[in-house]
């Protein structure tokens, strides 16, 4: 049971404080998770992995080619992979666009 003020004998202004003490806790915590969840993503886009760590190399793999690949992003990057990419390179985590 909540305290009541002896200035507020019906327990109205303390319902008046509690939803407004409620209120702006939620707002902090939303407020709390959009923070985490904007650095989260932030981060997430600016991740990339190394091309040694997945197998890049600058050539083709048969048919099988960064141009051609979801991933890629023209003229020379990848949206999975860091550096400089050449469009007729490849890795492991080639997708093909269909
Ligand atoms: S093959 Fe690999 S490096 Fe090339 S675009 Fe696809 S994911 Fe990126």
């Amino acid at each position: 049971m909540t305290p009541r003020a002896p200035s507020d004998p019906d327990g109205s202004e303390t319902t008046r404080r509690s939803l407004i003490v409620r209120t702006a806790a939620t707002m902090g915590l939303v407020g709390l998770v959009g923070s985490v969840l904007a650095t989260t993503q932030a981060f997430a886009a600016d991740a990339k992995l190394s091309p040694s760590d997945i197998g890049y190399r600058p050539t083709p793999n048969g048919r099988s080619r960064c141009d051609v690949c979801v991933n890629w992003r023209p003229p020379d990057a990848c949206k999975a992979v860091a550096g400089p990419i050449s469009p007729s390179g490849w890795c492991g985590l080639f997708v093909r666009k269909d």
